[in-house]
């Protein structure tokens, strides 16, 4: 059903793409912990599954990093590659001297050049363990992975993978939230992906939500916090709007650590933190379960 809405704001893909996930490219030698400052080797930090050995803070990583981390090598099959934004609003950075005068069509260019993705989703079915799911899995690199028409069809497309198959369904979340140079357009997606949720879940399939840094807006408003086991993260941001903005206009600031993965489970929002290196166990565990 929300195919046919959404065709006039994407470009439609009718290919399949059998892909590998990327490797980690290793460029500079090091590379600066954010959170403790710690100088890491690159190499032993990709060992670490981009994990810092010091303080333990979850580093940013690409979908088809991701996808590599949690899936069966090989068996990831990545579908609608092709579907790209466009832009319905003919938007334009306001005001005329900012130095910035893009329009959000080339702008959108630009990202696709420099992520290497045409999305800031990848989509498509693999195993964990031999147990088959589709997957939509965000990629913070695009736009700060922000939800726009393009995303919200794939994400859709990525439960109907879901249903159509009989699978379960796992989305991994990054995301700045809507994407604003799309508008209402950006909004429609909270409710379209929700709606292919229900609809998966009178199909009796089970949803898995991962939360990863960092998990905002839109998307923690809509499919991320839908799931029937909602994993984390540790020290990943979850919250609608994040501290910095509620500062900038309210003028108050929110104690430490009240936006995080922690503070979600502690206030029975998510199911588990869960480390990194754990999370293709975690995930062949309750794919085992709800098979059953
Ligand atoms: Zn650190």
């Amino acid at each position: 059903m929300v195919k046919e809405a959404s065709v006039p704001l994407t470009g439609q893909a009718s290919s399949t793409k059998e892909t590998q996930p990327a490797l980690p490219a290793i460029g500079n030698v090091a590379e600066k912990c954010p959170k403790c400052k710690e100088i890491l080797y690159r190499r032993d930090l990709e060992k670490n599954l981009k994990v810092c050995s010091r303080c333990n803070y979850h580093f940013k990583l690409t979908a088809h990093e991701r996808i590599a981390l949690l899936v069966d090598q090989g068996s990831f099959s990545e579908q609608d590659a092709d579907i790209i934004s466009v832009d319905p609003l003919q938007f334009r950075v306001q005001p005329p001297s900012h130095p910035d005068q893009r329009t959000y069509a080339e702008k959108l260019q630009a990202e696709r050049q420099k992520a290497g993705l045409n999305e800031g989703v990848v989509i498509g079915h693999a195993t964990i363990e031999t147990h088959p799911l589709a997957l939509a899995v965000m990629d913070f690199h695009f736009m700060g992975g922000s939800m726009g028409s393009g995303v919200g069809e794939k994400i859709t497309r990525a439960i109907e993978i879901g249903i159509e198959r009989k699978i379960p369904v796992l989305i991994a979340s990054t995301s700045g939230g809507a994407r604003m140079q799309e508008g209402l357009y950006s909004l429609m997606q909270m409710a379209k992906t929700s709606a292919a949720l229900a609809k998966l879940g009178e199909a009796g399939l089970p949803y898995f939500s991962l939360l990863t840094d960092p998990t905002t807006g839109g998307v923690s408003a809509s499919f991320a916090m839908l799931g029937d086991v909602i994993l984390a993260e540790p020290g990943a941001l979850i919250c609608f709007t994040g501290p910095r903005v509620i500062e900038q206009f309210m003028h108050i600031k929110l104690p430490e650590g009240t936006v995080n993965s922690e503070f979600a489970l502690q206030h029975g929002m998510i199911d588990a933190v869960v480390h990194r290196r754990d999370l293709r166990q975690t995930l062949a565990q309750l794919l085992h379960l709800y098979s059953k």
